[in-house]
């Protein structure tokens, strides 16, 4: 069983193939997905496909990206959605400094709510880091997120950072990077930080692992960036798979 804890199956990318994407992650043993929204589009598809498939479940929350038009009604809704069954976290959330499309006072603001609202309805929260590092450990240390963890996407930081998130209650999440030849960081936290700390995700259609890098990513390549971990570890593939996914079970309360 893999647990994909980081997928956007609500990208206009699977507009046309969606069922035999899912067809396919499961025929590859993966056994959950959760569905990451990030905008009123995204959010209403996600929740869709969590509603259809029973494996499916969904996250809900306002990307820094687009931080400048979260608005108070946006984030009632993510409230209300908080209470439905199938959504187990809050986000994808957090700072994006590479594109800088919303003011970084913006994104702090519109952070700082999301985490405060998790801290509320008591879901843990998925956090988006793009060159921001040294800020979302600062806010989620003065939030105090830890009342509630959560994952870090898609990882890159160094294994310092890593110690930081995990002593704030946070897991590592893993994606398609992990299976570069050149991503040496990834590698190394991968190799540093404790299997019962780490997940798996493919964050598709992005972020796709060797040896499909360069085409659209999907749930059932997961089975790669688990490999790269068993290899990184030295453990086997079923252990990365066994453990991650009790992992992703764990924190996002799932039975
Ligand atoms: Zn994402």
């Amino acid at each position: 069983m893999l647990f994909d804890t980081h997928a956007h199956l609500n990208a206009t990318q699977f507009n046309e193939d969606v069922e035999q994407v899912i067809e396919r992650a499961r025929a590859e043993g993966v056994s959950h997905i959760v569905v990451v929204g990030f905008d009123r589009p995204t959010i209403e598809r996600a929740m869709e496909l969590a509603d259809q498939y029973s494996f499916i479940y969904a996250a809900v929350g306002w990307h820094p990206v687009d931080a400048i038009h979260m608005t108070d009604d946006d984030l009632m809704m993510i409230e209300q959605l908080a209470a439905h069954p199938k959504v187990v976290a809050l986000g994808e959330m957090g700072l994006d400094y590479y594109w800088d499309q919303s003011p970084k006072e913006v994104q702090k603001e519109v952070f700082r709510k999301q985490i405060r609202l998790a801290k509320k309805v008591k879901l843990p929260i998925i956090i988006h880091n793009r060159d921001a590092t040294a800020d979302i450990v600062h806010i989620l240390r003065e939030e105090q997120a830890a009342e509630v963890g959560g994952v870090m996407h898609c990882f890159t930081g160094s294994v310092e950072v890593a110690h930081q998130c995990i002593d704030m209650n946070f897991y590592i999440s893993f994606g398609g990077p992990v299976t570069f030849k050149n991503a040496k960081k990834p590698k190394e936290v991968a190799k540093e930080i404790p299997l019962d700390r780490l997940l798996i995700e493919t964050d598709c259609p992005y972020l796709t692992p060797h040896p499909f890098r360069g085409k659209r990513n999907e749930p059932s390549y997961v089975k790669y960036v688990a490999e790269a971990i068993a290899e990184l570890k030295g453990v086997s593939f079923d252990e990365v798979a066994q453990k991650t996914s009790d992992n992703a079970k764990r924190l996002f309360g799932i039975i």
